[in-house]
């Protein structure tokens, strides 16, 4: 099964120079969306994680599958606004624009051994705020997985520099 197959390429979306790598089309395969899941879930299926938090919104459709296979619970990690209860917020840099992203603040249980999932990271920026945001809820962050890393853009590095250990399963030179 080779996943980066599954996965098509949009270029120039959303604006020029960005070459957009769309899982709906892996998603849309039933073969292709289990492998990833499982390649995702496997390495820590012994590793005592309770929650997997997802980033909105490719991230709840993986985090949602990874919380079911490891048997946790599962945490949204939203835009600004969506969450009805009291969250925490903060803001950061896209790879094309900005944007804010919260937490209810009683998601999770103070040291909860929590996977943080999304479909890829590029910069970083979403991914490392996302840890801020569930070390600031007590969480224990003890694995970042995603479907696609693009190295050059340095995310990965990012998040292992503050402890975070990072898995993928394709990646992709370039933007
Ligand atoms: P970043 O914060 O730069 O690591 O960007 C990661 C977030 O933006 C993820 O939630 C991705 O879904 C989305 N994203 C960034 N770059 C791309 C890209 N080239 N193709 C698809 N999604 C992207």
């Amino acid at each position: 099964m080779n996943l980066a197959q599954a996965i098509r390429t949009i270029p120039d979306y959303p604006k020029p120079g960005i070459m957009f790598r769309d899982i709906t089309t892996l998603l849309g395969d039933a073969e292709a969306f289990r492998t990833a899941v499982d390649a995702m879930t496997d390495p820590f299926r012994k590793a005592g994680i309770t929650k997997v938090a997802g980033i909105e919104a490719r991230g709840f459709i993986l985090g949602g599958a990874v919380a079911h296979q490891l048997g946790a619970g599962f945490v949204p990690l939203r835009k600004r606004g969506k969450l009805p209860g009291e969250t925490y917020a903060v803001e950061y840099a896209l790879e094309y624009g900005f944007d804010a992203m919260e937490i209810h603040v009683d998601a999770l249980i103070h040291g909860d051994k929590t996977m943080l999932i999304d479909d890829l990271i590029a910069t970083g920026g979403t991914a490392v705020a996302a840890v801020e945001l569930l070390r600031r809820a007590g969480a224990d962050v003890v694995a970042a997985g995603f479907v696609i890393d693009l190295p050059d853009l340095g995310g990965a590095e990012r998040l292992r520099a503050l402890d975070v250990p990072v898995s993928s399963l394709v990646a992709f030179g370039g933007h």
